[in-house]
């Protein structure tokens, strides 16, 4: 058996040493932090502790951040509730399913949604402005496309829609951009930002949502009244800590980190780029992490199946929606049917080492070429 190289780091992140560490420590350390023991209350500072440290890495600290159960509660939470009745939302067409589920929601609710299309593999911000009026109630948009890495420059999107229409929240999922990426929700004007921790090296099953105006704010989870009345249910302390610790780690090493991805993004391009017909889905100025390519003519599923055989782990669009069959943010784009049809996302973290790509490469190689000789591979030169 072939070691792992895992390529996949959109769709989850091996967790540091140091969350794992922390996270089977409060396993142990199982107090309730709503309890008024002394254990309890010091299992509540350090979740405190962490709430500052968030607020602080977005430059968030007018506003507050509540710890939920994921990018996907988080997204939600902000979408579905806090949209008011008898508007409507503009968003764009190559969202993540969590948005995309939850602005169908609220079309059953009778909330007019408008969907920005890409234009020439790019979301307009002016496009987007131009869908607004005085009814917008929120404007919904992801700052990384997972399963490309496109950005949308969320600071000019920000000022712009507060300039059309005070009124107007914005939400930001910024699941792949978070720790890859700076974000200042002053800078960008964002009232609602959705984090996720198993894509920055924490734990699966914690995230966090960022709200400007607290006082404002609807839930999603009522109950006990935890964090602050806004989310209801006994903290997830592991989860949090853990999250805590991953985005200490992170901050830490923010601008190493991101040279290294770059480096890594750049190296495997260049050699991959010695493959014959092979089609380049992300943009130039993608996030630092991820790269869509097609293989033209090598059906996707059978090179995930030929490459995970021999230890590689990537896939062919968000986790999530792998197992369907074509992806929503290629058809967006108005990518070709042959590129669609042999794309994979190869996404990267800190835990990579070119001499894992040099592995990679070798065996793609290889797999392309022998797919193609069995796949009565022809391509028309275009
Ligand atoms: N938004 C984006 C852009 C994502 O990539 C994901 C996960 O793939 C999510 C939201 C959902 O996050 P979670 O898995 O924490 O629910």
């Amino acid at each position: 058996m072939n070691k792992e190289i895992y390529l996949d780091n959109s769709a989850t992140t091996r967790p540091y040493d140091g969350t794992v560490d922390v996270a089977v420590a409060h396993l142990t350390d199982y107090y309730n932090p709503s309890a008024i023991y002394r254990s309890a209350i010091e299992v509540s500072k350090k979740i405190e502790t962490v709430r500052k440290l968030l607020l602080k890495s977005i430059n968030g600290s007018q506003g507050t951040l509540i710890f939920t159960s994921g990018g996907t509660e988080s997204i939600n939470s902000a979408i579905i509730q806090n949209t008011r009745k008898d508007m409507s939302v503009v968003s764009t067409a190559y969202e993540h399913d969590a948005t995309i589920k939850s602005l169908e929601k609220l079309e059953q609710d009778g909330i007019q949604v408008i969907r920005v299309k890409p234009q020439g593999g790019k979301i307009d911000i002016d496009e987007i402005i131009s869908q607004m009026d005085n009814k917008t109630s929120m404007v919904s948009v992801m700052h990384v496309n997972n399963e490309t890495g496109h950005i949308i420059d969320i600071e000019a999107l920000g000022r712009a829609i507060k300039e059309k229409n005070q009124r107007t929240a914005f939400h930001v999922d910024a699941v792949q951009s978070y720790m890859k990426m700076k974000i200042d929700v002053q800078a960008a004007m964002i009232d609602f930002l959705s984090l996720s921790s198993h894509k920055i090296h924490g734990i699966k099953g914690t995230g966090a949502l960022y709200i400007r105006n607290p006082e404002r704010f609807k839930l999603l989870i009522y109950g006990g009244g935890q964090e602050q009345g806004y989310r209801s249910g006994t903290e997830n302390v592991s989860g949090i800590l853990a999250l805590g610790k991953a985005v200490e780690i992170g901050l830490d090493n923010f601008d190493q980190n991101i040279k290294h991805l770059k480096a890594l993004r750049h190296y495997f391009l260049e050699n991959l780029s010695e493959i014959d017909d092979l089609a380049i889905n992300s943009p130039e100025d993608s996030a630092p992490h991820i790269l869509n390519v097609s293989f033209l003519g090598v059906p996707s599923e059978i090179l995930l199946h030929t490459l995970e055989a021999s230890g590689i782990c990537v896939s062919s669009g968000s986790a999530c929606s792998s197992k369907k069959k074509a992806s929503r943010s290629l058809e967006a784009l108005g990518i070709g049917e042959m590129e669609k049809k042999s794309a994979i996302r190869f996404s990267f973290s800190g835990f990579n080492t070119i001499s894992d790509l040099d592995d990679a490469l070798e065996i793609i190689k290889k797999s392309v070429k022998s797919i193609r000789g069995i796949t009565k591979y022809k391509i028309k030169v275009r």
